[in-house]
C-alpha cells in the first residue's frame, strides 16, 4: 500500500516541539475542562490562541441526538468568532474527567474540516500529554474537501 505510506511520511512533515506558549495553551484547556466539566455532557474541552495571541476556550456538548453534538475545538472556534477573532494559530482539545484525569485528542474529521476553513495553516497540538507535538492542519488533512462555493 504505498499510497498509505506515503500519507502516513507525509502526516510528520510539519511535527514540531511545543513552545512555552503552546504548553500554556494545553494547560488553559486542561483549566476549561475542570472548570466546565459535566459527566457525559461536557468532558472536552479546546484551547485556542489566535493571531495576537489570546486564548479562547470552548467545551464540547454531549447531544441527546448523536449527530447533534458540537465538538470542543468547533465550541472554542464559535466563542472566538462570537468575540470577534476569525482566525487562530494553534489550537488543542483535552479530555476531562473532572478529577484531574486528562488525555489529549486529536480532531476528529469534521473539526479538521472546520480548522483548516478557518486557517489553512493552523497548527495542531496532537499526540499525547507525555509526548505532545504540534502538526499542521493541512497535514492532518491533505486531501481536503473543496466545496464549489468556496
Ligand atoms: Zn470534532
Amino acid at each position: 500500500m504505498p499510497v498509505l505510506i506515503t500519507a502516513k511520511v507525509l502526516a510528520l512533515k510539519s511535527k514540531t516541539e511545543l513552545s512555552k506558549e503552546d504548553l500554556e495553551l494545553v494547560e488553559a484547556a486542561k483549566e476549561a475542562a475542570d472548570r466546565l466539566h459535566v459527566d457525559d455532557v461536557h468532558e472536552v474541552a479546546a484551547a485556542l490562541r489566535t493571531l495576537n495571541k489570546r486564548i479562547v476556550t470552548g467545551i464540547h456538548i454531549e447531544a441527546n441526538v448523536g449527530f447533534a453534538d458540537v465538538c470542543g475545538e468547533v465550541a472554542a472556534i464559535c466563542t472566538a468568532v462570537s468575540e470577534g477573532y476569525r482566525s487562530f494559530e494553534t489550537i488543542v482539545a483535552i479530555w476531562g474527567d473532572g478529577k484531574g484525569n486528562y488525555e489529549l485528542l486529536s480532531p476528529c474529521g469534521r473539526c479538521r474540516e472546520v480548522i483548516s476553513d478557518f486557517n489553512k495553516d493552523a497548527w495542531v497540538i496532537v499526540g499525547s500529554l507525555e509526548h505532545p507535538y504540534k502538526v499542521k492542519i493541512s497535514d492532518l488533512l491533505p486531501l481536503k474537501y473543496n466545496s464549489s462555493r468556496k
